[in-house]
């Protein structure tokens, strides 16, 4: 099964073969655009077209490895050909929101040193957990306001598939406060000058695609566990 999104964060359509179907409505495919449920970003929803009917995607996730896509009607077999197209509207404001988080995460990081404990992506909002032991609702302000420069400065995101041990060796590789992910190839996400994580999302190809970042709201969770909501627009 090939991830059509770790090189081609934009592409909405796709041609694929069913390899799997269980349950009558949980299907796997040969390869997919659909992003499943992870680190922190929501799955894709979609369509997948088998010779013009619809079959509608309402869910994606891994399941033993496989991107498993719950199908809102049965029907489908395995060998059949599918044409899968994914809800575009939603996809790119997550992956606006997502590189927002590697934005606002490499920031907190530069100025405080703090490690990011969690992160989650939604359509209303999207939060950022980072743990700190001072918490001034002021900095984070400002905090937010760089990375609405780094939006206008319009920098590229880059993606690329490096081995294990050259992952390793990268300073600050992995914010988020776990270890680097036990795969041979380990995918790396550059915000030029600004971020590297190791991070197997998808994300928008220059920061400008972000528009503008909005703080909604900042909370305490515990001793040193900080919360940050935000949401994405776009920009003036
Ligand atoms: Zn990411």
């Amino acid at each position: 099964m090939r991830e059509l999104y770790i090189t081609d964060g934009y592409l909405k359509s796709f041609e694929a073969t069913v390899e799997e179907v269980t349950g009558d409505k949980f299907v796997v495919l040969d390869k997919t655009a659909f992003y499943p449920n992870s680190g922190g970003q929501p799955h894709d929803v979609g369509v997948l077209v088998r010779d013009g009917e619809d079959f509608p995607v309402v869910y994606a996730g891994l399941f033993g490895g496989k991107i498993s896509h719950e199908l809102g009607k049965t029907g489908l077999v395995a060998g059949q050909e599918v044409t899968g197209t994914i809800d575009w509207d939603r996809r790119y404001l997550f992956m606006r929101s997502h590189t927002a988080c590697h934005l606002l995460s490499a920031v907190i990081f530069r100025e405080t040193g703090a490690m990011i404990t969690g992160n989650q992506i939604g359509e209303e909002r999207s939060r950022v957990d980072f743990s700190l032991e001072e918490f001034d609702r002021s900095r984070l302000a400002e905090y937010v306001d760089e990375v609405n420069g780094i939006i206008k400065e319009d920098r590229a995101v880059r993606t690329s598939l490096v081995s294990r041990e050259e992952a390793m060796e990268i300073p600050d590789l992995v914010r988020l406060a776990k270890s680097v992910p036990d795969r041979e190839e380990i995918r790396i996400v550059e915000v030029e000058g600004v971020d590297l994580q190791a991070c197997g999302g998808t994300h928008v190809g220059r920061t400008g695609e972000i528009g503008k970042v909005k703080m909604l709201k900042a909370e305490n969770k515990g001793k040193s566990n900080r919360r940050v909501y935000f949401a994405v627009s776009e920009g003036d």
